[in-house]
C-alpha cells in the first residue's frame, strides 16, 4: 500500500498488557508521536514470562469463579528458540557476560527472557507509559472513539476515552482441553499445561502426556524423572504408532491418540494399547479470549478463529480504532509483535492507509476459502506455520520496515526441525553455526552490540 498524502495524526490509544508485545506497541506507537497508556494488571512489565510458582486452584482451569494465573511457564522451562532470532531487531536478546547472574546459553532460562524484557523496557524507558496493577475490564466503541474501563487493584473503576486500542493481552492463559470419550467417570487426576509448575507431584505415577509438540514433548520429559511411566498421545503420529524414544528416559512411550478413558482406570490408545494411568496432563493448547471487549456483535470467536481480522489485526469494520497484535502463535514471536504494531502505529498516524471494508473483508474470505480448500479445520485460521515470514514481509511492506533477516527466518525453521527430531537435546546440540555467526555479524555491522562477534563465538566452542 502506497504511503497516504495525509498528515501525520496524533493519536490517543490504550494498549491493554505489558508483556513482549504490549511493550513493543507502545514504543512503536511514541515513536510515531501518538499519546500512549499502558494498563498491566500485574505488578511488572513481562507477561508470560513472570513466573509464578503456584498455578490455578482448578488444574483444568474450568471454574470461572477461580482467580486467574497470567502465566503457564514452569519452572525448569528454556526457551524453545535460539535466543538470537527471539529478540527485537534493534535490541537483540545477546548474553550479558558482565553479569554472571544471568544466563548466557543459547536456548536461556525463563527468568533470562524476563530480564531481557525488563532490560528492553528500561532501555526505552516504557514503564513511565505503563499503569500496572490496572486491569481493563470493558472496552466498547463509542461514537468514533473508544471507552474503557479499567479496575485497579484497590477495586477503583475508571472510565476513559481513547482514540483507539490495540489489544496485546495475550493468548497463553485460557487452556484448551481436548475431549476424550469416556473421560467424565475416569478417576484420575487432570491438569492442563497452564497449571503445571514442578514434576514433584507425578513421583511413581503413571502418567499420560497430551500433546508432543514444545511444551509436551518438555513436560513429558520433565515428569519422567519421578514417574514410573509416561505415556504421550500425540495426534500427528499414525494410528499405529508405539515407540520407545531414545534414552535417558526408558519410560518414556510416545503413541498415537487417545480412543477412550474408563471407569476403571484404563486409556486405551489408537494404536490399541492400554494404560492404567493415575494423572492425565494436557499439552492441548489454548482459546483466544478477551471478556473485555464488547463490539456490539461485529466480533466474535468461533472454534477459535477471530472473525474477522484482516492479516490477524484489523476488524475492518472497526479498523483501525481496534487493532490486535500478536495473534498468530509459534515461529518468530518478538519480531512479529514489533512489525505488526509499526503497521498499527503507522495506519493510526494516517501515513499509510488500509485498504476500503470491502476489500479487507474479500481477503479475509479467499484466506478462509484457502484452509478450506486444504482441508484445514477453523481453529487453524491465526496458525502461520511455514507463511510467517512471507506474512511478516508482506506487512513490512505495507509499512515501510525492512523484511525479516534470512539467518533470522533460518535459524527459526532449523531450530523447529532439531526440536521435533532431537526433543532432548536440541537446545544443547546444534548444527547452525553459520547462522550464529551471520546473527552476531549483523549485530555488530548495526552497531547493536558492544563486543567482537568473532571473539564471542570462538570463545564458545
Ligand atoms: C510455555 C510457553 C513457552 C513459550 N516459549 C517461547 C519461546 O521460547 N520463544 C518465543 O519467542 N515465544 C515463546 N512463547 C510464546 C510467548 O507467548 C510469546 O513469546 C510472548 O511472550 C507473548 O507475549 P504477549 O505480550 O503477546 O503476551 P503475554 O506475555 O501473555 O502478555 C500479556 C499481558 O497482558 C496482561 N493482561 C491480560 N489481560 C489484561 C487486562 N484485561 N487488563 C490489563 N492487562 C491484561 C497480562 O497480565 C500480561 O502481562 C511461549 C509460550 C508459552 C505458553
Amino acid at each position: 500500500m502506497a504511503p497516504a498524502q495525509n498528515p501525520i495524526i496524533s493519536q490517543h490509544v490504550a494498549v491493554i498488557g505489558a508483556g513482549a508485545a504490549g511493550l513493543v506497541t507502545a514504543r512503536e506507537l511514541r515513536r510515531e508521536g501518538h499519546t500512549v497508556v499502558v494498563f498491566e494488571r500485574e505488578k511488572q512489565v513481562g507477561g508470560l514470562w513472570i513466573y509464578s510458582p503456584k498455578p490455578e486452584s482448578d488444574p483444568l482451569s474450568l471454574d470461572p469463579t477461580r482467580s486467574v494465573v497470567h502465566s503457564s511457564v514452569y519452572e525448569s522451562l528454556r526457551t524453545n528458540l535460539p535466543r538470537e532470532c527471539m529478540g527485537f531487531t534493534d535490541f537483540p536478546f545477546v548474553p550479558r557476560l558482565e553479569d554472571e547472574s544471568r544466563d548466557s546459553r543459547r536456548y536461556p532460562s525463563h527468568m533470562e527472557v524476563l530480564a531481557y524484557l525488563q532490560d528492553f523496557a528500561r532501555a526505552f524507558n516504557l514503564e513511565e507509559m505503563v499503569r500496572f496493577e490496572t486491569e481493563v475490564v470493558r472496552v466498547e466503541p463509542v461514537n468514533e472513539k473508544w471507552k474503557v474501563r479499567s479496575k485497579t487493584s484497590g477495586d477503583c473503576s475508571n472510565d476513559e476515552i481513547f482514540d483507539a486500542v490495540v489489544v496485546c493481552n495475550g493468548h497463553y492463559t485460557e487452556p484448551y482441553i481436548a475431549h476424550i470419550p469416556g473421560i467424565k467417570l475416569w478417576p484420575g487426576k487432570q491438569i492442563h499445561s497452564h497449571n503445571y509448575r514442578v514434576p514433584d507431584p507425578f513421583e511413581n505415577e503413571v502418567v499420560v502426556v497430551i500433546g508432543n509438540f514444545a511444551s509436551g514433548a518438555d513436560i513429558s520429559r520433565d515428569i519422567a524423572k519421578v514417574a514410573k511411566e509416561v505415556h504421550i498421545a500425540s495426534r500427528a503420529r499414525e494410528h499405529d504408532t508405539y515407540e520407545k524414544p531414545p534414552m535417558p528416559h526408558s519410560n518414556l512411550w510416545v503413541h498415537s491418540e487417545i480412543d477412550t478413558a474408563h471407569e476403571d482406570g484404563s486409556i486405551v490408545f489408537k494404536n490399541g494399547k492400554v494404560v492404567y494411568a493415575d494423572s492425565i496432563v494436557y499439552c492441548t493448547g489454548y482459546k483466544y479470549y478477551f471478556p473485555f471487549l464488547d463490539t456490539n456483535g461485529y466480533m466474535s470467536i468461533d472454534e477459535n478463529r477471530i472473525e474477522h481480522l484482516y492479516k490477524h489485526v484489523f476488524p475492518p469494520a472497526l479498523a483501525p480504532g481496534l487493532s490486535f497484535v500478536g495473534l498468530p502463535g509459534m515461529g518468530i514471536q518478538f519480531v512479529m509483535f514489533e512489525i505488526q504494531s509499526k503497521w498499527v502505529a503507522s495506519v493510526l498516524s494516517g501515513r499509510f492507509t488500509l485498504p476500503s471494508q470491502d476489500k479487507m473483508m474479500e481477503d479475509i474470505i479467499s484466506s478462509y476459502e484457502t484452509l478450506d480448500a486444504l482441508s484445514l479445520p477453523k481453529r487453524y485460521t491465526h496458525k502461520l506455520g511455514k507463511i510467517q515470514c512471507e506474512y511478516l514481509n508482506w506487512i513490512a511492506e505495507e509499512c515501510g520496515c525492512p523484511h525479516v533477516e534470512h539467518w533470522r527466518n533460518q535459524e527459526v525453521v532449523r531450530g523447529y526441525q532439531r526440536l521435533v527430531s532431537h526433543p532432548e537435546t536440541y537446545r544443547d546440540e546444534w548444527d547452525d553455526d553459520d547462522l550464529m555467526e551471520e546473527a552476531y555479524n549483523d549485530f555488530a555491522n548495526k552497531k547493536l552490540i558492544s563486543f567482537n562477534p568473532s571473539y564471542f563465538l570462538e570463545s564458545r566452542t
